[in-house]
């Protein structure tokens, strides 16, 4: 998937910050956060949505949220919440075809916070 810019990141041919990897997943920063804790967990394998998931991806899947749970403890949101967004095609507004876990958080808790 040469055209991917998430492929390029996993494969370091374009740089991004990186918070946590394994042989599975990959955690970077959005590189436009909407709140101050603003993370995007993404499968190493190469598919554009939930759309194209198969069920031999049902692990895989699992571990996007684990590993999402697991950095919202990192990231010290996960006594105050945080927010779980796929977007899925056009009309959820994905613009980066290649399936992410948006981790969305870390609010002012008197703000109003975002909403989706
Ligand atoms: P979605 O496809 O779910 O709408 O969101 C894609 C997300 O990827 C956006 O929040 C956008 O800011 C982020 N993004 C797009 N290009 C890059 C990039 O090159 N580096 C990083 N770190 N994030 C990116
Ligand atoms: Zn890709």
């Amino acid at each position: 998937m040469n055209d991917c810019i998430f492929c390029k990141i996993i494969n370091n041919e374009i740089p991004a910050t990186k918070l946590f990897e394994d042989e599975d997943v990959l955690v970077i920063k959005d590189i436009h956060p909407v709140a101050p804790v603003h993370v995007l967990i993404i499968p190493k394998v190469h598919f554009a949505s939930l759309v194209e998931a198969k069920d031999e991806h049902q692990e895989l899947l699992g571990k996007l949220l684990i590993t999402a749970k697991k950095m919202g403890e990192k990231l010290g949101v996960s006594q105050t919440g945080y927010k779980i967004v796929i977007n899925n095609k056009e009309d959820a507004g994905q613009v980066v075809f290649h399936l992410h876990v948006h981790l969305i958080g870390g609010w002012n808790k008197k703000a109003e916070g975002y909403k989706i």
